[in-house]
């Protein structure tokens, strides 16, 4: 990924690798990855734990993302009328979410589209788990928070709606995590 940090022309040296739910290598990777360690260990099920964009709470958060060149071409076919991602650096940018909260409004509604389309395809798509591992039963997470608007909060910093995900991937079982500001 590319977040807030890289944007800044820093490096996020917090112990994490994030890698973009839009990368198809990495969607790919993942997919195989998912079915050898299913068959390694004769599962009788599999979850995709924290599959969250980055985060909590929101554009300020120094690991806001992503902004990679996968999600900037991801981003132009879903919205063609759109030329570029929001800015998040510059408040005074025509780009930033204070100016353009139109562009800002479609980029959270392309972070969690994505989402849901990432779980979906591991799931669900070709060489996903429904394929691959026929009969294993497939668990999902998403954030939950109790705060105040703590839904619409979700969807906003980590890109996931339960219900979306749960209607779309209909996986055996879903998780609600609990989230560390709670
Ligand atoms: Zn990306």
């Amino acid at each position: 990924m590319v977040t807030r940090t890289e944007l800044e022309g820093k490096a996020l040296n917090d112990g994490y690798q994030r890698l973009c739910l839009n990368h198809e290598g990495y969607r790919s990777w993942k997919k195989q990855d998912l079915a050898r360690a299913a068959r390694a260990g004769t599962f009788d099920g599999i979850e995709i734990a924290e599959p969250h964009w980055p985060e909590y709470p929101g554009p300020a958060s120094p690991a806001f993302g992503c902004f990679c060149d996968a999600c900037r071409q991801a981003f132009r076919r879903m919205f063609p009328g759109e030329p570029a991602l929001p800015d998040i650096v510059h408040n005074d940018s025509p780009l930033s979410p204070g100016r353009n909260p139109t562009l800002w409004e479609k980029y959270l509604r392309f972070r969690q589209a994505s989402l849901t389309a990432f779980l979906d395809d591991l799931v669900n798509g070709a060489g996903g788990l429904r394929q691959t591992c026929p009969g294993v039963q497939v668990g999902t997470w998403t954030l939950a928070l109790a705060e105040q608007d703590g839904v619409r909060r979700v969807r906003a910093d980590s890109g996931e709606d339960a219900g979306e995900v749960a209607a779309t991937v209909r996986p055996d079982l879903h998780c609600l995590q609990t989230h560390w500001p709670d």
